[in-house]
């Protein structure tokens, strides 16, 4: 068997090391003789994994004590509903950036609880770059401001941290988590569905800052609550034990290449890499702004957009998976994210040099 480079933007690939180990330990955890499937959440095995999780993404990424770290589900679609649920509080408005795809759902679903200002909006230039922070029109009442770090589907990424002032600053940071540093202390909340760049679909990834638990709505869901989450541990009922598992086996692997810094300046190779085969080969474009081009998802276009399906066929025949581009955008789409190898990186260049020798 050998395993091919998988560009899916998510489910995405996994570190091969980390695939291997839960296959070793599968059947048989650390001669208890049970999977981890199949323990009790509550039993000493599972909260020490648990723990050790909890305790090694804090190291990853430095959260402080002022942040709880929640393990929650239903991905990072269900955060949409369940910020405003938890955050408004006894304000009645917050602010969004709209840089995408990802942003317009959040704003929907925020918007059936409460007002969406929307603060900013690259949509007028197609969501080709992310607006000077100096033209926003942000609000000191605000009970939040919400923006997408990185737009998975447009591929296009923020190269900074929007200055909040006193307002909460929340992040969706699904397609961006871990891949570079980050400075947590300026966030008040961060969510990360875990396909992308820490582990199985489903488990969403929550680190909010203390104060900020307590105020949901009375209303709120029980299992969206982020202070029952905190009281007990996120486990108020039984939570995505394995996939919470496979979270902690990628963020060792993560600590065992460097951690943050390493991966970032490796991404940024990888990522550089990329554009600057595109931008030098007249067959293929990429439509962003260079500043704000995603470390992460890189889409691109054939020169005819009739070879689409030739260019697929050819990739799938050298193990070069799912790199047509969303419905939404068309052409093609790269998904770089920390398990991908550089050799991937260099394997699709070298697959799209031939594809446009031959073709072009
Ligand atoms: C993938 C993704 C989502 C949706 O995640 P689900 O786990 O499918 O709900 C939301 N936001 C961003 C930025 C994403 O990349």
């Amino acid at each position: 068997m050998s395993r091919a480079y998988n560009f899916c933007a998510g489910p995405a690939t996994l570190p091969e090391p980390v695939l291997q180990q839960a296959r070793e330990e599968m059947l048989d955890w650390h001669g208890t003789g049970m999977s981890v499937m199949e323990m009790s959440h509550r039993g000493d095995e599972f909260v020490e994994i648990a723990d050790t999780a909890e305790k090694d993404l804090r190291e990853l990424a430095g959260v402080s004590d002022d942040y709880a770290v929640l393990f929650m589900q239903g991905g990072a679609s269900s955060q949409f509903a369940t910020i405003p649920l938890n955050l408004l509080g006894d304000k009645t408005s917050a602010d969004y950036v709209n840089t995408g795809i990802w942003s317009k759902k959040a704003i929907a679903e925020a918007s059936r609880y409460g007002h969406v200002n929307v603060a900013a909006s690259s949509e007028a230039d197609g969501f080709t770059s992310i607006p000077d922070q100096e033209s926003w029109n942000t609000r000191a009442d605000a009970a939040y401001l919400h923006y997408t770090p990185n737009e998975t589907i447009g591929g296009l990424e923020f190269d900074f941290v929007p200055d909040s002032g006193s307002v909460p600053l929340v992040a969706d940071m699904s397609s961006t988590m871990l891949s570079r540093p980050l400075e947590v202390s300026r966030f008040g909340l961060i969510y990360a569905g875990a396909q992308k760049n820490i582990g199985p679909s489903g488990l969403v990834v929550v680190i909010i800052r203390k104060d900020l638990l307590g105020r949901a709505r009375k209303i709120t869901p029980t299992m969206m609550n982020y202070q029952v989450f905190a009281d007990n541990d996120s486990m108020f009922n039984t939570p995505a034990t394995y996939s919470w598992y496979l979270a902690g086996l990628v963020f060792k692997w993560l600590k065992a290449q460097g951690g943050v810094t390493a991966m970032g300046e490796i991404n940024r190779r990888k990522a550089s890499k990329l554009y600057g085969f595109i931008d030098n080969n007249d067959f293929y474009a990429n439509p962003i702004s260079p500043r704000f081009r995603s470390w992460m998802n890189i889409p691109f276009t054939l020169a005819d957009d009739a070879l689409n399906n030739a260019f697929l066929e050819g990739a799938n025949e050298r193990g070069l998976l799912n790199l047509k581009g969303h419905r939404s955008v068309g052409g093609m789409r790269a998904s770089i994210y920390n398990a991908m190898p550089e050799a991937g990186v260099d394997a699709l260049i070298d697959y799209m040099t031939a594809f446009a020798k031959e073709r072009g």
